[in-house]
């Protein structure tokens, strides 16, 4: 809601009088949907963790008697996917990694698997490690371990939650829905195959084509960071977010410049939150 976009963010546009819900999940932005007349467009973020729910609902609306159909529903598709990220990031050769700590949320859903060939072409170090702060430790001891013995393999920490071959099912619905394309990250160039879109079959459920007239002035422009904002370089490794100018002062949780304050999980919120300083 409060991320800065073209024009300002969806906050602003509902303080516009603009029609702006919050739904805490796609299920229930189906059932505003269903209760409606009006045409409901549900905004699809996230990476391989919500991915998976999204493309069950538009499954299970796509397979519904057409009596029972919820005709009234798209989503604009605004999907990412890490592996490439990742790549990305490593080829840009701009830090020098020493191990990628990698997202347990992800894992749960794509596995070890997808990881595996940053380690056998770059010799990176993966461990999947996380949520407590015990976890981590663990992971970077894993991580240590590794570098200490010359090795770069995947490893699961987490193993409260992530197996090696993911969630299939999860895996499986996300590839019968979506498909990947190349796009452009904040701060990174375009990636290939990060992105995800709606398969043809689902045409119908896709606000991008059925909204493409309305979309048309904005589908082509390029998005500049907001002046100062260093977003790009936070988010690559390259400075900490305290060296950024705006940190603390004209970006904040409350006024956030870039998509790092926005979010509780946002690297300038946590530094901001948690003692503002580099240690
Ligand atoms: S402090 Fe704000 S403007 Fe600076 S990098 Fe972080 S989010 Fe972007």
């Amino acid at each position: 809601m409060k991320v800065p976009g073209a024009s300002g963010s969806l906050s602003e546009a509902r303080a516009r009088e603009s029609d702006v819900q919050i739904a805490y999940g796609v299920d229930d932005a189906v059932k505003i949907a269903s209760s409606s007349d009006k045409e409901i467009v549900f905004m699809a973020v996230g990476f391989e963790t919500t991915i998976p729910s999204i493309a069950m609902a538009i499954k299970r609306i796509h397979e519904s008697p057409e009596g029972e159909k919820t005709h009234n529903f798209s989503i604009l598709c605004c999907h990412r996917i890490v592996p490439p990220a990742l790549k990305t990031l490593i080829e840009l050769g701009e830090v020098r990694l020493h191990g990628l700590i990698e997202p347990v949320h992800v894992s749960t859903i794509i596995g070890a698997a997808p990881y595996e060939f940053l380690s056998e072409k770059y010799h990176v170090p993966q461990v999947i490690a996380g949520f407590e702060p015990l976890d981590l430790l663990m992971g970077i001891y894993m991580l240590a371990r590794q570098v200490k013995a010359g090795e770069a393999k995947v490893e699961i920490e987490y193993v409260r939650s992530v197996r090696y071959e993911g969630n299939p099912k999860a895996i499986q619905v996300i590839d019968e829905v979506f498909e990947p394309y190349d796009i452009k990250w904040r701060g990174f160039p375009v990636i290939p195959e990060s992105g995800l879109r709606l398969r043809k079959e689902f045409k119908e459920y896709d606000a991008r084509s059925l909204y493409a007239n309305e979309l048309k002035e904005i589908q082509d422009m390029e998005f500049s960071e907001p002046a100062g904002c260093k977003c790009g370089e936070v988010l690559r490794g390259l400075i900490s977010s305290d060296e950024c100018p705006l940190f603390g002062t004209a970006c904040t949780p409350e006024h956030p410049v870039g998509p790092c304050m926005v979010s509780a999980e946002g690297s300038c919120n946590i530094l901001l939150k948690y003692g503002g300083k580099s240690l």
